[in-house]
């Protein structure tokens, strides 16, 4: 015998059926730091990192651009170095030119991320640690200033996030021309990714960078903590030597918008590099004096192995050290302010590869 179930339950039952229909094609809220994002709006707060013995804490300001329908979240990181400027002021701008009414997915921005180096105006190390915050990663609970933000960082953008940008350029000293960093120690289908968004972010010079740690819990640095976890990491350089120009913040903002597109995200954008200066091995050229140094090419320049980069002088004048390529290659910067302490870099050459397959002899 045919039992006819009440219409209530007819209609609820329907009613469910729809619903969970549409969830299954709906963008969810999206809620940090307090602040809570619904689909298709921007919202925007600050991640408290709280003082401990030896500091006072700080912020971190970020936004959150929710998109109306599911798709990857992406995580766009400016101001881990506080003096590298084109990066903080493209995201000002992304901020609200990427529309969420016509978005995929989430974009995540942090605006800066080491605000004590912004704020003193510090190039490399944060001011009340002297700790480079892109060497802490994946940072500390109790640590120093620097260990806690990359520790909020780490658990609050990287572990939302499917894909991570971390957006440089050269350092307040740091003369510099555009390029990326490819890391391939990461797990296969996570090279290749990264591999994508680098082309579709559109930085012509890409370094293929084959020395990342690859345990998780010692990524060190930023974008490595999104590799490390399964999730593809770019590391980008736009601009440098304190400088707010209008080529540097344009070619970030491009950059973005080529991922956006690439990852479904967005309809329209440019279109992903078909080809790309591939550079293997690279070094970082450092002093072994403190006193001034005088660069002697400019970024973007090709040189000879064995040519003149940098002199570093005593503080008479008296010539302490030449400092030279390694390499035929590619100068990627050069420190470009006089002052120079031991150890510290005073530029960094590249020698150009066939093609992305290029991996060291071992
Ligand atoms: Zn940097």
């Amino acid at each position: 015998m045919h039992i006819r179930r009440p219409l209530i339950v007819e209609l609820f039952t329907l009613v469910f059926l729809a619903m969970a229909a549409m969830s299954a094609h709906a963008q969810s809220p999206v809620t940090m730091g307090g602040v809570t994002a619904a689909p298709g709006t921007l919202a925007s707060g600050e991640f408290k990192v709280a003082p401990r013995p030896g500091d006072d804490g700080t912020v971190i300001p970020f936004s959150i651009i929710n998109g109306t329908k599911p798709g990857p979240v992406l995580a766009l990181v400016a101001g881990t170095h506080g003096s590298e400027y084109p990066p903080v002021l493209a995201l000002q701008r992304l901020r609200t030119a990427i529309d969420p009414k016509t978005l995929s997915g989430t974009v995540l921005m942090v605006h800066v991320a080491n605000m004590p180096s912004f704020l003193k105006r510090t190039i490399y190390y944060g001011p009340t640690d002297g700790k480079n915050l892109n060497r802490v990663f994946p940072g500390k609970k109790d640590g120093t200033l620097s260990d806690r933000i990359a520790e909020v960082i780490t658990r609050e953008i990287i572990e939302r996030a499917t894909h991570v940008i971390d957006i440089h350029c050269g350092d307040g000293n740091e003369w510099l021309r555009p390029y990326s960093y490819w890391v391939v120690t990461s797990a296969p289908a996570v090279v290749e990714a990264s591999k994508q968004m680098g082309l579709a972010f559109g930085l012509d010079h890409i370094v293929i960078d084959t020395e990342r740690p690859t345990s998780p819990g010692e990524s060190v640095y930023l974008a490595n903590t999104a590799e490390t976890r399964g999730k593809s990491g770019l590391t980008v350089e736009s601009g440098g030597w304190g400088q707010t120009d209008e080529a540097s913040i344009a070619r970030i903002e491009r950059g973005v918008a080529g991922v956006l597109k690439h990852l479904k995200m967005r309809a329209e954008g440019p279109d992903p590099l078909t080809q790309a200066v591939w550079l293997g091995p690279n070094e970082v050229l450092r002093t072994k004096f403190t006193g001034l140094v005088y660069p002697m090419v400019e970024p973007g320049q090709t040189v000879a192995k064995g040519a003149l980069i940098a002199r570093v002088t005593d503080f008479h004048g008296k010539l302490l050290q030449e400092i030279r390529s390694p390499y035929a290659g590619e100068v990627l910067y050069v420190v470009a302010t006089p002052p120079i302490n031991e150890g510290e870099p005073v530029g960094y050459v590249a020698e150009r590869v066939s093609g992305s397959d290029w991996r060291p002899k071992k």
